[in-house]
């Protein structure tokens, strides 16, 4: 089975839901292909991606949308750079944000 990434080239997420007029102006919109998608080891790879999301004007929406659509997955069901975050980064975010505070 080919894997995800090697089938979804990276248009923004707009692979994952309907087109919201911020992706448009996504700096990864239009990539045809895998920048996005860098291996968990490939070390270049997703700094090369990271410097896409440094520069887009609407990584929050991203990581807005991300948070949202990936919901409570698993770190190996996360595919992609996704505002300058790593699946598992994305995944240690979404496990902070569930902790209760203790102090409140
Ligand atoms: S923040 Fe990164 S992944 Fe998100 S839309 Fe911008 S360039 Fe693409």
């Amino acid at each position: 089975m080919p894997r995800l990434r090697s089938v979804l080239p990276h248009r923004a997420p707009e692979v994952l839901a309907g087109a919201s007029a911020w992706r448009q102006s996504a700096a990864c919109a239009g990539l045809l292909d895998n920048t996005m998608f860098p291996e968990n080891s490939d070390t270049a790879g997703i700094e090369i991606a990271r410097r896409f999301c440094a520069m887009c004007p609407v990584w929050e929406e991203c990581l807005a949308d991300a948070v949202v659509e990936e919901g409570g997955k698993a770190k190996d069901n996360r595919y992609g750079i996704r505002a300058g975050l790593t699946p598992y980064q994305r995944h240690g975010l979404h496990a902070r944000n569930r902790k209760p505070q203790a102090d409140a």
